[in-house]
Formats: C-alpha cells, structure tokens, sequence
C-alpha cells in the first residue's frame, strides 16, 4: 500500500494549505470526503474538509492572506469553523476537536484534540481517511482504521464500536444507508445490528437532515438498494409508515394480490433509469400510498383498491407536512401525479379514443410527459408478452397526445369565448349562466364535438344560450 498520494492533492490550492499551516507552525489535513471520493476514483468533490490541529480559523484567515484574489471568507465562530469559497471549490476548515455526546441531543460537547481524537469522532472509515498538508508529510495518508481496505472491499464500518457511534449521533444510521446506496457497498454486520438497536433514536434527528438524505438515496443510480435497507433495519416505519403499510401479500378464497412495497420499489428503480428529476422519483416513491387504506375483499371482485390515487395524493400533503418538506409546487406536482397515476393504463386498455387524451392532457397540463414517464416505470410485470403490450399501449397513448395536441392545443387550455363576451352576447350580470355556459363549451370540445376553435365556440354558446332561454342583447 502507497504511503504517499500526493497525486491526490496535485491541485496548487493544496500546496497552499500546507503553506499556510507551516507558517503558523500547526498541522493541517484533509481530510473525508474528498479523499474518499479520490480513492473511490469519483469526481473529487468541490467541497474540502481541511482540518486543523489547532484553530482552524486562524489557518482559514492566512489561507485568505495566501491565495490571490481576495476570496470569499465567512466564518462561524461559535463552531470554530471557517469557510472559504475561492474559483469554483469551498474549502471547510475546523480545528481536531474530541467529541462527547449526550444522550438527547445529536450535538456534542467539543473540546480540542489531536488529529487521532478528530479521526474517531468521523462516521466511518472511509470518511476517516487523512492525507497530510505540512512540509513535512506532505501527501502521506493517515489512516488509522483502515478505511482504504474497507474502500476496497466496499464497505461501510465505523471506527469505533458501532453501537455507540450510532446512539451518539443517530443521523449517522441515515448516512450509513446513504453510503451504502450511493457507493453500492455494505454495511458491516456489526453496524447493521447497532443501526436496528438505535432505530427509535432516529427521533432525535431533525426532519430537514432526514430529507437530506432520502432526497440523496432517491437520486442515486438504483435507489431500491437504499430503500431496502431503510426497510430491512426498520428504519422505514419512523420515515414512512405509509410505505411500512404497504409491505405483505394477502391472500383471501385464493386471491392473492400483489406486494406493493416491493412493486413500489421496483418503479422508483425503473423511472431512476429514465429521468433525473427528483420529484418525478418521489411521486414513483409515493404512486401506490393511497392502496393501504383502501384495500378491500369483495367476492365477486377480487381484491380492489378504489379511489387510491385520490386518498394517495391526499395522503402526499400530510406526509410532505410531517416531514417538514416545503408545501410549494413540487408537492403539488406529486400529487398531481399520484392522482393521474392510473389515468394512461385505464385509458390504454380501452380503444384510445381522442377525447379521452384530450382529457388526459386537459387535466394533466405540462406534467402530461412527465405522467407517461411514471406509468412507463409501473409496469413490472414479469410476463414479457404483458410488459411488451402495455409498453406499446403507452407508445401509442403518446403519439395520440402528440396528434391531438398539434390539432387541439388543449394544454393549458384557454376558453375560445370568454366570460366577459358570454355576458356582454346575452346582457348578464354575473350568474350561474355564465359558468353553466363555459363548461358546456369546455366540455364539447373535450369530447370532440366542437374543434376549440372561436367560432365554433361562439356558434355552440349562443345554442346553449338559447337553450338555457336567454336572448341576445340586440346591439
Ligand atoms: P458528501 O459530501 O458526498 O455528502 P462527505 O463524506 O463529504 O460526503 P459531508 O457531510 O460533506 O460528507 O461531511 C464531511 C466529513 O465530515 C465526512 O466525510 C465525515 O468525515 C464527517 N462527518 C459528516 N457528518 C458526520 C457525522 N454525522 N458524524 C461523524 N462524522 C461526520
Ligand atoms: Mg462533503
């Protein structure tokens, strides 16, 4: 094994660093994730941890003194951290700190300590990796838990007993699982069972870290892996009981019907395949949620799941406002998928009819794709005849959105006659007419009975006024 990385630190910022950190006589390092992310040969990160054994903001200070240009400093003083943004990298200095936890709280008493007292205080191994910034031993790699082995054998440990590095700081189960599904690698057996020890410590961790962390395990390549682990240590039911709900197969007078928590899981790997958008993998996470409590046996039926898409995107506000997510447009954009989650496969199994596409897209607007997308990823039939006939439903379901869309323009749709001229042809003041009016307009265009053009439109109006026994205002 290499002593010496110095290849790892070829950036001039390094050479910097270690400048800085000799003139004030203290040692400097960097330290976990870029090096981590070195070895791992991933894009090294713009962010760096340089830590100091002494105070980390006094070597941020002459660092800003060293680099040209006049970078960006920001210091927190009550941490005894610095930042400093400087072409592109942020560069994080804290002083070696030796930490003691309490059993409440997930913040620790800190005092100074050495770099071995710093390095025990990381989460893992292979966060724990050091590489030397002085003169002196510049490029060597301190590692004293062996990460770089564990790098090799792809695994995540802690570097001291497991039991307690998760009671300390709970948030640490979380990033483990993250690791694990990000890196693809293990969790050591020993972690794993302090993980399910601690899970209700979980409790002591704010929603927002929570979050942080789904949000990242949802982003990675395959993010079942991650999510399979928040369910194997039963960390799930603290998240998302709605999803725990979810797990099982019932069987009633012979029919059975489906896992759906593991179907969930196979949908959010399917759509991670496809788009990169977050919130289009959170309503894959969420499309089913509404088919715990609505689950039901009728003889003649079978097993059903009635109004699931409804009670499901209802079911997406409380969990959003549980977890202290914002409640803005991206909650409502999942929502809005959960409830048309269903709408394509209905409407694909049946004769593709243009009214009905155009009532997808009416309803759908600029998320229609986006819909498409996600019920692409739901089938997981495992009958390749099946899948290859719903795929090409899909296809066909598409190109009529495509047809109808050049030909009717009904996304974001705006009336051909407006309000204002209804009341105006037939001298109303505001009433129910006018609405009564509109829809029925609305409604024959969808359908196909009129194109959503004006004067059709206009045509159709002063029908439907005359039906309703209103007179045109003579001019
Ligand atoms: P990424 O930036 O990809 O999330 P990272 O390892 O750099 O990965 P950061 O959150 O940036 O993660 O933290 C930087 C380093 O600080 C980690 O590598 C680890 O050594 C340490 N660290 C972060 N959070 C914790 C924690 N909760 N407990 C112990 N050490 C931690
Ligand atoms: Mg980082």
């Amino acid at each position: 094994m290499k002593m010496y990385h110095k290849s790892a630190i070829d950036h001039p910022i390094f050479k910097i660093l270690g400048e800085a950190a000799d003139e004030l006589h203290l040692e400097a390092y960097v330290i976990g994730g870029f090096v981590r992310d070195y070895f791992l040969n991933r894009d090294t990160p713009k962010d760096i941890d340089i830590v100091a054994v002494g105070s980390g903001i006094d070597l941020a200070r002459k660092v800003a003194v060293l680099l040209k240009g006049n970078p960006e400093i920001t210091l927190f003083k009550n941490f005894g951290t610095a930042m400093i943004k400087h072409k592109g990298l942020e560069l994080e200095f804290v002083g070696a700190r030796k930490e003691s936890y309490q059993k409440d709280s997930r913040k620790p008493i800190v005092e100074d300590g050495t770099l071995e007292d710093d390095q025990n205080r990381r989460d893992f191994t292979i966060n724990a990796l050091a590489i030397g910034l002085n003169q002196k031993n510049y490029g060597k790699l301190l590692d004293p838990f062996n990460g770089l082995l564990d790098l090799e054998r792809k695994i995540i440990r802690t570097p001291l007993r497991p039991s307690i590095t998760y009671s300390d700081d709970p948030l640490r189960m979380m990033r483990a699982i993250r690791f694990a599904a990000q890196l693809e690698f293990e969790i050591a057996l020993g972690s794993l069972q302090a993980i399910m020890e601690n899970k209700e410590r979980i409790k002591i961790v704010s929603k927002e870290r929570i979050v942080v962390e789904i949000n990242k395990i949802l982003m990675t390549k395959k993010p079942s892996i991650g999510l399979a682990l928040l369910h194997k240590t039963r960390l799930l039911s603290f998240i998302f009981p709605e999803l725990t709900a979810l797990q099982g197969i019932e069987e009633m007078e012979g029919q059975r019907h489906k896992d759906n928590f593991w179907h969930t899981l196979e949908v959010v790997d399917n759509i991670a395949k496809t788009t990169d958008n977050l919130w289009l993998r959170w309503a894959a996470l969420l499309h089913d949620i509404g088919k715990a409590p609505t689950k039901k046996f009728h003889k003649k039926n079978g097993w059903t799941f009635h109004g699931h898409e409804f009670v499901g995107s209802k079911m997406v506000y409380r969990l959003f406002k549980r977890l202290k997510m914002p409640l803005n447009d991206k909650m409502k954009f999942v929502q809005k998928m959960v409830l048309l989650s269903s709408r394509p496969i209905i409407l694909s199994e049946k004769h593709v009819t243009d009214s009905a596409v155009r009532r997808l897209v009416f309803d759908a607007g600029d998320h229609v794709e986006d819909l498409m997308t996600l019920c692409e990823a739901d089938i997981t039939t495992k009958n390749p005849k099946k899948q290859k006939r719903y795929l090409n439903n899909f296809k066909l379901v598409r190109q009529k959105i495509q047809e109808v869309e050049e030909r009717d323009r009904i996304r974001n749709f705006q009336p051909p006659v407006t309000g204002e001229l209804i009341m105006k042809t037939f001298n109303l003041k505001p009433s129910k007419e006018i609405g009564i009016i509109k829809e029925a307009i609305k409604e024959a265009i969808l359908e196909g009975e009129i194109p959503n053009e004006y004067d059709a439109a206009y045509q159709f109006m002063l029908n439907k006024g005359n039906d309703l026994g209103l007179s045109v205002k003579e001019p």
